[in-house]
Parts: structure tokens; sequence; C-alpha cells
């Protein structure tokens, strides 16, 4: 078998993988991707596409367990627990119960805000000097509101915005259609984020991949990770896989909700749940929203691209192995309608669905495990990974090189979980 060096390998090629590739490249650092099945055909593929420092609220919050107890059950609601004994997902609910709490929530609030806010113009800046051809669009995101249930969430996501210096600002019904004549006259107001903006997932991470193609660096696809192996001062030194062995000096753990999975071996507890969340995309419809749209009630996103249209959202812990519910494909159709006067284009839509790797603080883990100083996660994203990737891919390339950080990295370190350090 091959005996391969870099001086990185980065396990997983998803968003956040390539994104740190990318800036570990740049540092001067020569760069292996391993992903053990096709580049950007993860979580990263039929997402929303929100690159959204509007959504830095964090998910645990003070009122989300009430909410969540009324959805937990119904298997059409936009959060779904499937029925099963699987005490990894209890322990990870009492965290996350313990993280509904107001003093973590502005905690996970700040930490979320400052990662989100960097990225969105480090996404900017990559997408323009790489000129990555993926429909990347700033033109903000408006969330739209039935109720006054739906209003009142709406203005305190505004306040908490603006409490971090995110702008953000509080619409009524005729403000809203008048900016976008696709909504219905149902639609009662809403809240506008002006930062936000949308790329169409699979093009960005197909235009990575072939940037970081052209630049030198490697990507092994197909590639099942066999073991570990380290060194006497405790270092991983290489890690062996059925297409060869690959020696390196540093390692990135970025293989989103397999994060746990693929570093099996290690024996390290990491709290990475699978969200699953679902997608409908179609042609344009008519009329075609302008401007990506959050249906505050229902949770649901529609995105416009001027290649076509996308219903996506919902949440669901089932499992990482579980097929997906043909129920829940029809409420992201049934959550849009009310709000938009065509909900989704005209033809068979594309369906899709795929795993957020959730973690019980909505925080990602990006840092070095306290025994494995080589050993870097870049993974736990939530369902932000897209919003959140270009600036992990900094924030990895800047600690592992001992360089000055761009923003202060302890909020993600994965030593806040007792069971990724052992002992
Ligand atoms: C319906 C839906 C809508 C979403 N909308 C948005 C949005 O609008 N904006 C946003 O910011 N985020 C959104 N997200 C979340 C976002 O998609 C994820 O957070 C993000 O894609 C995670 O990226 P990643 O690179 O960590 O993981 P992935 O893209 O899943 O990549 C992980 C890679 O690791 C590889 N891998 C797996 N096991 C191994 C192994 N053992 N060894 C090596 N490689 C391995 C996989 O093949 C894969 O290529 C959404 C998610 C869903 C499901």
């Amino acid at each position: 078998m091959a005996r391969n060096k870099t001086d990185v390998v980065i396990l997983g090629a998803g968003a956040v993988g390539l994104s740190c590739a990318y800036f570990l490249h740049r540092a001067g650092l020569s760069v292996q991707l391993l992903d053990s099945g096709k580049a950007g055909q993860g979580a990263s593929l039929g997402n929303c596409g929100l690159i959204t420092p509007g959504h830095a609220p964090p998910v645990c919050s003070p009122g989300a367990m009430k909410k969540a107890l009324k959805w937990l059950f119904k298997d059409t609601a936009p959060l779904h627990v499937r029925p099963r004994l699987d005490p990894a997902l209890a322990g990870w609910m009492l965290q996350f119960a313990r993280n509904c709490d107001a003093k973590e929530t502005s905690r996970i609030m700040a930490a979320k805000a400052a990662l989100l806010t960097s990225s969105r113009d480090l996404t900017q800046k990559l997408i323009e000097k790489e000129k990555l051809d993926c429909e990347f669009s700033d033109t903000g995101l408006m969330s739209v509101c039935l109720t006054d249930q739906g209003l009142q969430d709406a203005e305190e996501v505004v306040a908490l915005l603006q409490s971090v210096g995110i702008d953000a600002s509080l619409v009524d019904g005729d403000q809203a259609r008048e900016a976008e004549p696709a909504l219905s006259s149902d639609v009662i107001g809403g809240a506008w984020f002006p930062q936000d903006a949308t790329l169409r997932p699979d093009r960005f991470t197909s235009e990575l991949n072939w940037a970081l193609h052209n630049k030198g660096v490697a990507l092994q696809e197909d590639c099942q990770i066999k073991a570990f192996n380290f060194g006497p001062s405790g270092r991983l030194e290489s890690v062996f896989t059925d297409r060869g062995t690959y020696e390196s000096e540093i390692f990135i753990a970025a293989a989103g909700v397999w994060t746990p999975r693929a570093l099996e071996k290690l024996k390290m507890k990491i709290p990475i749940q699978a969200g699953m969340g679902y997608s409908l995309t179609t042609k344009r419809p008519e009329p075609c929203p302008a401007f990506p749209l959050l249906m505050q009630e229902t949770h649901v996103v529609a995105t416009p691209w001027a290649s076509g249209y996308r219903l996506g959202g919902t949440m669901e812990f089932a499992g990482i192995d579980a097929s997906p519910n043909p129920k829940r494909f029809l409420a992201l159709i049934e959550g849009a309608r009310d709000y938009l006067i065509e909900p989704l284009g005209k033809g068979q839509p594309e369906k899709w669905h795929g795993y957020r790797p959730m973690t019980p603080d909505d925080l990602p883990l990006i840092g070095t495990p306290a025994h494995i100083e080589n050993l870097c996660f870049a993974a736990g994203h939530n369902m932000l990974g897209m919003s959140m990737a270009v600036g992990t891919g900094r924030l990895v390339a800047e600690m592992m090189t001992g360089r000055q950080t761009h923003i202060d990295p302890a909020p993600y370190s994965p030593g806040r979980f007792k069971g990724i350090n052992p002992g």
C-alpha cells in the first residue's frame, strides 16, 4: 500500500473540510483531504445555502424546551424525535436542556455571532478572490410571520441581534409585501436581516474543490479509515486507510455528523447527534421570491437562485442511518403555503435529506483535545455549517500554524465537553 506524507491530513471534504484545506494551503502547508465518500456530498450538498449572521440567536434558549416539548412527537412538526432507546441521544438532550438558560444563551449567542459575522465576510472575499461560480448573492433575508406570536418571536430575535451588533429591523405586512411581492396577503409582518446572503451550496463546494485541485491540494475519495498510529510522545503520526497510509504533522477532523465514527478508534465521547433535514428543489416558481425567506412559525426556508428554487428545513432526531420520512417533505410545502403566493415551482421536485452535525450547545467544536495536540476538530456546525465554514477554515489554519487568531477560539474548544478529554 502507498505511503503518503503531507503537512496536513483533513478527514472530510464537506464545506468545512474544504475551507480548512484552503486556509492551510494558503499558510504554505501541503494538504491531503481524505473523504470516505465523495467531496461535498454530505450535509453541504442540498441545504438552504444561507450565509446568515441573522441566525446567531441560539437554538437552546430559555423558551426552547417548552416549544420543543409541544412539537417533539408529532412527526410533521418543525422538530421531531423518532421514538427509540438511545442513551447517547438522551444524554445529549439533557445537556441541551441545561443550556436553555439565559446566562448560557448570551454566552453562546456572542460566540455564534463572532464566527458568523467573520465568516460572512470571509465567504464573500473567498468567492470573489477565487472567482467561484456559486450564485453568491448578498440580498439580505426576511423572516415573515402569520401570527402575533410569530411577530413577538421575530421582535425578540431582532433585539438579540442588535445587542451583539448585527443589523436587523422589523417590517410590517405592507412593507414586507412591497419589498417582496411573492408574499401572500396573510403575512402580517416580519424582520429584515440585511447582512445575510445566499449561495448555491453544491456549486460552492464543487468550485472550491476545483480551485483547491488547481492549487495542488490532494483529495482521496472513497477512502475508509482503518486505524490511527501514534508516536512515543503521544502525537498522532499517521492514519491507516484502505487506500494507503497517510503520515502528517497535523490532522483535522472535519467529517461533519460522521466525526464521532471517523474518530471511533480514539475512544472519545464526541457529543454530535444527527439532525435530519429535508429539502425540495424545483425550477423557480411564478412569482419567485427575490431574496431568501424564513417562515417564522414553521421554520421552513425558501431560497431563490437564478438557476432554481429550494424549500428546506425541519429537524428530525432519528439517528444517523435513518431513512427519510416522506411526510416531512410534504410538511415543507405545507409550511410555506400560507406565506407565499406560489410555494413551489412547477415539475417534479428533487428530494434531498441530510444530517446536520448537532452539538448540545449549538456551538461547533474547533480546536485540539488536551491529549492529542496535533489533532484539530472542525466539526459540529449544527444548522449553520455553510455560514461558518470559511471562518472555521481560517481559524483552524491560524491555530495550527501558531498565528494570532482573528476571533477568540476559546468558546469553541472541544475540551468544554468532558468526554473528549479522557481521565
Ligand atoms: C435541510 C438543511 C438545510 C440547511 N441549511 C443551511 C443553511 O441555509 N445555511 C447553513 O449555514 N447551514 C445549513 N445547513 C447545515 C449545513 O448543511 C451543515 O452544518 C454543513 O453542511 C456541515 O458541513 P461539514 O463540512 O461539517 O459536513 P458535511 O458536508 O456533511 O461533510 C462531511 C464529509 O465527511 C465525509 N466523511 C464521513 N465519514 C468520514 C470518514 N470516516 N472519513 C473521512 N471522511 C468522512 C463525508 O463523506 C462528507 O463529505 C442545513 C442543513 C440541512 C440538513
